[in-house]
């Protein structure tokens, strides 16, 4: 068991009453052992990465302090992925729950399960708009600072929800 530690969490979904899914697991979230759920931002609807062929995502991100390792944290996230009966059928295709391990404290992490920062948060809208809605002073560990990184990610179809 370690120090409490300042953690982020990307959520997602796309199938299956996604609103419904992000927001039960935002409550599973403050569930998990030796953690509490924080904040978390508001529900975003943004358009799929990858195939097009598929519902929009619902999105939010989550901040948690935990007293749980990385790797126990995103075996506690799998779990939760695994008990919305998340699908994959194929490589960034439609999901029941998605949950990234955004950050953990300032840590880089790089083993063959976990990499932290997550590689894709500097660069997707869907992550950093609604990190910033909650943590607008966030550092990234090796990247620019939110400021910046928001300036170089247009919003595009990203809508924040009324939910
Ligand atoms: P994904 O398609 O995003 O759900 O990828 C899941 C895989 O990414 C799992 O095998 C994880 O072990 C791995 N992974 C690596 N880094 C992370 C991270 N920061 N958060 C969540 N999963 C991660």
């Amino acid at each position: 068991m370690t120090e409490s530690v300042l953690c982020y969490i990307g959520l997602g979904s796309n199938l299956d009453q996604p609103v419904q899914h992000v927001q039960c697991a935002l409550e599973e979230l403050a569930l998990l052992p030796n953690t509490v759920l924080l904040q978390h931002s508001s529900l975003y609807s943004s358009t799929p990465v990858g195939p097009q062929d598929q519902p929009d995502f619902i999105n939010a991100v989550a901040a948690l302090s935990t007293r749980l390792s990385p790797d126990a944290l995103l075996d506690e996230l799998q779990a939760l992925e695994q008990a919305h009966q998340r699908v994959r059928e194929r490589h960034w295709g439609p999901r029941t729950l998605d949950l990234d391990l955004l950050l953990y404290g300032n840590e880089v992490i790089d083993t063959d399960r976990l990499k932290v920062p997550h590689p894709y948060m500097t660069e997707r809208n869907f992550v950093l708009y609604p990190l910033a809605e909650i943590a607008p002073m966030c550092e990234i560990p090796g990247a620019d600072t939110l400021t910046t990184l928001l300036s170089g990610c247009t919003l595009g179809s990203l809508t924040k929800l009324q939910v």
